[in-house]
């Protein structure tokens, strides 16, 4: 194990709690010390858009460690706490709160940054869902909307819309694509996605962007849609996408590209490590970067990257899954999903409750999904990266 005196850690939440945690339990007996800028200590964001925003759980359900854990554990978490800038050369970090913090080993895992639409200088009920503190104020508002206007129908977009629609909101779900989870999940599930919400009663519009937001004494009172339409809300959830958090590290000399650029071992440059949302590694399984959003991966590559940063030297090759809920629904699913991808069923009858199916690309298995059909789902994973002929 390399003689570290103190490992720094830059966001406190699922990567970076996990990367922490997994340093001690390897052995690291130096100081360990994480940074991150929310008030709160770290939780799980997956609740945020569904349980917790429907007022079913509070933040200390979704907590993911108690910080008196931490404390004994001797990992000194500074919350409130922004990393300002990074200078490779020297070690050192400049903080928000106008100390430095030299390290000799580096954990970056500081998440994503929601994209924002323009809204008009000082007008409220736009919201963006990323934090807890996002939560609550959506949640807040959410209680008395009439009409909820969703602008993007990924995962996130999906899941605020099934949860506004059971709070009692008439919900429109927007997206520039035709389907919801087009991207995501392909055009078989999208339609099957599109039914569901339109059996709860969000309607989804396709191909259709917000041209600009509508407002009244400082409120949102709707939008003017791309292709001219106005519709009224109460209350806008903005959820196009987020963008990794690395403005901190620009200039820093790490290779900054849609993340932190690292190679198989998570490592971004000598005894600096990234994880979760904002690493975009080297997957040598499939050869080439790749970033991925899921909870699962936040987890297992924070504990990889505190591995590698103590000298394991072993490469990072999961096999990426994801969840989502919507309504009564879980969707689930192992590998990677790619545009030209052809389904086939494996269990159940396609759209019914319970069914799983095969994405083929390339002559293989690239991923299996589920809905609602978790046992299955475990079964299918032997398909992945396996010749499209087993399946016959
Ligand atoms: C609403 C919501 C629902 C989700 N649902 C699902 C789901 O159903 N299934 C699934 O697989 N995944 C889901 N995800 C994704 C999953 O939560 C993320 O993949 C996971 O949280 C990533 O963890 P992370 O530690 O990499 O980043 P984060 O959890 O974003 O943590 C990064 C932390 O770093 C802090 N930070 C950023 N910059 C700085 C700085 N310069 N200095 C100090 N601190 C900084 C941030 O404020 C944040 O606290 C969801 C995400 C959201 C937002």
């Amino acid at each position: 194990m390399p003689d570290f005196k103190r490992i720094a850690i830059v966001g406190a939440c699922a990567a970076g709690i996990t990367a922490a945690e997994t340093l001690r339990e390897e052995g690291f007996a130096g100081q360990l010390i994480v940074i991150g800028d929310e008030l709160h200590p770290g939780y799980d964001r997956p609740p945020l858009s569904k349980k917790l925003l429907q007022g079913e759980v509070e933040f200390k359900d979704i907590e993911l460690r108690a910080p008196a854990d931490l404390t004994g554990m001797g990992i000194e978490v500074r919350r409130g706490v922004r990393a300002l800038r990074l200078e490779l050369a020297s070690q050192l970090i400049f903080l928000s709160d106008g100390g430095q913090l030299a390290y000799d080993g580096l954990i970056i895992a500081t998440g994503l940054k929601p994209r924002q639409l323009p809204v008009p200088a000082g007008v409220t009920g736009v919201h963006t869902l990323r934090t807890l503190d996002d939560a609550l104020a959506l949640r807040g508002e959410l209680k008395q909307a009439a009409r909820v206007l969703v602008v993007g129908a990924g995962f996130l977009g999906c899941e605020i819309a099934a949860t506004a629609r059971q709070l009692g909101s008439k919900v429109l779900l927007l997206d520039t694509l035709a389907l919801p989870l087009l991207r995501q999940l392909g055009r078989e599930l999208g339609l099957a996605v599109r039914e569901l919400q339109a059996l709860h009663g969000v309607e989804f519009r396709g191909e259709t962007g917000v041209h600009r937001f509508t407002d009244e004494d400082g409120k949102v009172t709707g939008a003017v849609l791309s292709n001219g339409d106005s519709v009224l809300a109460d209350v806008v959830v903005v959820a196009i996408g987020s963008t990794p958090a690395t403005e901190w590290l620009q200039g820093s000399g790490l290779n900054i590209e849609n993340g932190v650029i690292c190679d198989r071992f998570c490592r971004a440059a000598h005894n600096v490590y990234a994880a979760g949302d904002v690493a975009n590694w080297f997957h040598p399984g499939y050869q080439e970067q790749i970033r991925l959003e899921q909870r699962m991966n936040a987890t297992e590559q924070g504990m990889a990257a505190a591995q590698n940063l103590l000298g394991a030297a072993r490469p990072f090759a999961p096999t990426p899954y994801f969840w989502t809920d919507l309504y009564d629904v879980k969707i689930q699913g192992y590998g990677r999903i790619e545009a030209d991808a052809e389904l086939k069923t494996l269990s159940g009858e396609f759209g019914q409750p319970g069914f799983t199916c095969a994405y083929v690309q390339k002559g293989k298995v690239g991923a299996v999904v589920g809905w609602n059909a978790p046992r299955e789902l475990r079964r299918a994973r032997q398909w992945l990266d396996q010749p499209v002929g087993v399946l016959a």
